[in-house]
């Protein structure tokens, strides 16, 4: 059996808040109860979004409630080279094109698709050349027919169905901003790093299929996949930087946890609020409790 790898990957848009609490609480309980090793893997490949010192403050966050990764914490902004190899290495299987839509043709071919009620997948526009329109992104072919059908077993949502081809289309992995996609990277370094299973927030579910899709090709391992329900605020939107979430209390991490366990269905007695140790060995337990391995 492959020795279990795991990881947390936070995007330094910010700091540390309840929902990635959440994501990262559960990644570390999983990574603890198959005594498998975590890692913490910094998503700073977007530039634009990255603000500065927020990856050390996250690191810092997390260490403060006990989480502290088994090997270095990986940036991604430092891996370019492999993840241009990578890309290359999609391109040779010839299903890479680029692609000269802009963000406004594809929102009005969204808009028409919508009103006749076919599908709101990319079209496709450029799949046979980009009709004397400059190169802007590059897009993955994606099947049609019955091999666009993608099919994973969530250990907590269950049996998931995509089709690639209706539901999402050919997909970008290098933006029209030259930076790489968050699809392309997150393959690339799961692949890399050896991940075995992935625990993260169900914002992410969507994005599975493909991310299996884009394994296949590159022909690396699938891992197996766990989406933790989302925080919400009381709109429903999910908690994130972008909504508003508040930074978390680090100076209280037993209530922080206590929460964050309570979030994922973990009932826990009051001594788990007595220090982090019993907070931690109640929670593996529980944890290996709920989830299925
Ligand atoms: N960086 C992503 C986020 O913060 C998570 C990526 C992943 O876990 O695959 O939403």
């Amino acid at each position: 059996m492959t020795a279990y790898r795991g990881r947390f990957a936070p995007s330094p848009t910010g700091p540390l808040h309840f929902g990635s609490l959440v994501s990262a609480l559960a990644s570390w309980l999983d990574a603890r109860a198959h005594r498998g090793t975590w890692l913490v893997r910094i998503e700073d490949i977007d530039g634009p979004r990255t603000v500065p010192g927020a990856a050390e403050d996250i690191l810092e966050t997390l260490a403060r409630f006990g989480m502290v990764a088994d090997e270095p914490p990986v940036r991604q902004s430092r891996r370019m080279p492999l993840y241009q190899r990578e890309f290359e290495r999609v391109q040779s299987t010839g299903l890479v094109y680029p692609c000269g839509c802009t963000r406004k043709e594809i929102a009005d071919s969204l808009v028409h698709a919508h009103a006749r009620h076919t599908t709101l997948a990319y079209p496709g526009t450029c799949r046979n050349g980009l009709n004397g329109k400059p190169a802007r992104a590059w897009r993955l072919r994606v099947p049609d027919g019955d091999a666009a059908i993608v099919s994973f077993d969530d250990r907590w949502q269950g049996p998931q169905t995509q089709n690639l081809a209706t539901e999402v289309g050919d997909f970008v992995l290098r933006r029209a901003d030259d930076q790489w996609a968050y699809q392309l990277a997150v393959v690339v370094d799961d692949a890399d790093q050896r991940i075995t299973h992935v625990v993260r927030g169900a914002d992410l579910l969507d994005s599975t299929a493909r991310q299996i899709y884009l394994q296949q090709c590159l022909g690396v391992p699938t891992p197996s996949y766990l989406h933790v329900p989302v925080v919400t605020n009381t709109d429903g939107e999910k908690l994130s930087k972008q909504t508003g979430a508040l930074a978390l209390d680090a100076s209280r991490p037993l209530v922080a946890l206590n929460d964050a366990a309570l979030h994922l269905g973990l009932a826990l007695s009051g001594t788990a609020a007595l220090s982090r140790q019993a907070f931690y060995a109640e929670a593996i337990e529980a944890w290996s409790k709920r989830v299925k391995r």
